[in-house]
């Protein structure tokens, strides 16, 4: 008999293992989306990102991965701001739909400036300023994400390489420079809406964002 009294006094059959390599946490987590295997990973600054994924991903090559950084006003909120909400739901019903693919979401929040500088930008926004002159008003980057711990999340897991769900170059490029080997690109068109049109139109127009001006009246209608 192996069994295990708790401090509450229940009984367990038996102690999950509570790490899973360099993860601090790991669990299965029930969602509206379906089920997720989810991992904690503690970076250096003591933020604690995760990693939700769907399949044994060890081994795996071209594996659709998004990297996905958090957006309380979005995602919380509802914010119609921006396309983070969509974006991150289109990401878990992919990886469910084929069955594999991992999503990397990491807690830098504002594209990496954090929350109270992100409301500081849309004051300014409110007043005519795009979502780069905005940070440029600030006197700050317009993107200061990064990626090390999406990097070392994909390797952790065993991913040989990926399809990353972006229509941002500057994260197959971040993490090609991370050493994870990028197969190519999956297109997130979705979440467009008539706050938030011209902030993607900015994305598209000034920071490269891979779609062209007509998917995104498509995908307005739609
Ligand atoms: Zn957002």
């Amino acid at each position: 008999m192996n069994k295990t009294n708790t401090a509450g006094g229940a009984r367990l059959a038996a102690l999950p293992s509570l790490t899973d390599g360099p993860f601090f946490a790991r669990t299965l987590l029930p969602t509206e989306h379906g089920e997720f295997d989810v991992r904690v990973l503690l970076d250096d600054a003591g933020n604690e990102h995760l990693a939700i994924s769907v399949g044994d991903l060890a081994g795996g090559e071209d594996v659709p991965v998004r990297v996905h950084s958090e957006c309380m006003t979005s995602e919380v909120f509802g914010s119609l701001k921006c396309d983070c909400k969509p974006q991150l739901e289109a990401a878990l019903a992919h990886i469910q739909a084929e069955g594999r693919g991992l999503v990397c979401y990491l807690r830098q929040e504002g594209r990496g400036i954090g929350l109270g500088n992100k409301i500081r930008a849309y004051a300014l926004q409110n007043a005519g300023a795009d979502t780069v002159d905005a940070n440029r008003l600030l006197g700050l980057p317009d993107d200061t994400r990064e990626y090390s711990a999406a990097a070392r999340m994909i390797e952790a897991l065993g991913i040989r390489s990926v399809r990353l769900l972006t229509n941002n170059p500057l994260k197959l490029d971040g993490l090609r420079a991370l050493g994870v080997t990028v197969n190519g690109r999956i297109a997130v068109v979705t979440g467009v809406n008539d706050v938030n049109h011209g902030y993607l139109e900015t994305k598209r127009a000034r920071m490269g964002h891979l779609y062209a001006a007509d998917e995104l009246r498509e995908a307005q209608a739609s």
